[in-house]
């Protein structure tokens, strides 16, 4: 559909061609390993510096930054962190994930790595080193009631067993301590019921740019008009998509992001 939307008002589309510098006088010329080419107006679209095995460069930043536009500091976001806990690898369980003001509720992955799935991809955007995430692992429960409820009416249950009740068996065999439930003064099962609500683990890292849907940070959006997206110092030139300093949640939004500020200059340029 693009294409013949494309064919339709005389687009003239070249794939494969390695861009290496974009240059400015009269008008834009644009290098690549398949020729030049001049412009009056150049859009960089050429995204964040996530999976760089599938392509991703600095190009947009580095062109950005020449033609003296402001870039901010980038990370790999939406990204696994790193954390070591190989005992539990392929658990998974829904929970809320803190840190700050930023919460989510999703699935969370332990890997061999360390954590995963969209809980801790969300969370990942708002982390930073050295930081500790707040994982409430029953979000749907009153973990401390429950425990002490299960102390009355099976007292002779090990609590690991009581807890693989609303919890994988492993995460469980994990984190409750040995012993039957009776055992357990009720301060101690309080104390456990906190930390289920709020296990606070404190990542080693991030998997980096390897593995990262997104990159947070790039060029900065105050360069930008907000209308057209045209850069406010470089007549004819615009930034759109992943290279700008936009960062959505999981679910859509950094597509639409691309997209939309790439409909945005197509109007205008
Ligand atoms: C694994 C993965 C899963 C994702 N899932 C989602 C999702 O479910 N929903 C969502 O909204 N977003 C998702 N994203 C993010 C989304 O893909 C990006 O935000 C979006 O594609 C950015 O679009 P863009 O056009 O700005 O850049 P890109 O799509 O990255 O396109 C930039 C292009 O420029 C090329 N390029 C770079 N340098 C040069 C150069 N010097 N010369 C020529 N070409 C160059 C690159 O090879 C690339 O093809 C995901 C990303 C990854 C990596």
């Amino acid at each position: 559909m693009l294409l013949s939307e494309c064919a339709a008002v005389g687009v003239d589309v070249r794939v494969n061609h390695c861009i290496s510098s974009v240059e400015k006088s009269d008008r834009f010329s644009v290098r690549t390993d398949r020729g030049d080419f001049e412009a009056a107006a150049v859009v960089l679209a050429s995204g964040g510096l996530s999976i760089p095995k599938m392509g991703a460069t600095s190009f947009a930043h580095d062109v950005s930054r020449r033609f003296g536009l402001g870039v901010t500091e980038m990370r790999p976001a939406l990204v696994p962190l790193t954390l070591k806990v190989p005992e539990l690898a392929g658990v998974s369980l829904e929970v809320i994930a803190g840190l700050g003001r930023a919460s989510f509720r999703e699935a969370m992955l332990f890997t061999h790595r360390g954590l995963s799935g969209p809980a801790i991809l969300q969370i990942s955007s708002y982390w930073r080193e050295g930081q500790a995430i707040v994982i409430d692992l029953l979000p749907d429960h009153d973990a401390a009631a429950f425990l002490k409820e299960r102390k009355r009416s099976r007292p002779k249950a090990e609590l690991r067993t009581v807890l693989a009740e609303l919890m994988p068996q492993r995460l469980a065999a994990h984190l409750a301590a040995d012993g039957v439930i009776g055992e357990h003064r009720d301060r101690d099962l309080e104390a456990l019921a906190q930390g289920l609500k709020a296990w606070r683990v404190t990542p080693t890292g991030s998997e980096g740019y390897a593995k990262a849907e997104v990159t947070l940070g790039g060029i900065d959006t105050r360069e930008l008009s907000s209308r057209t997206m045209a850069a406010r110092k470089v007549p004819g030139l615009f930034v759109i998509g992943e290279a700008v300093d936009v960062t959505g949640w999981l679910g859509g939004y950094n597509f639409q992001w691309a997209w939309f500020s790439g409909w945005v200059a197509g109007e205008a340029a």
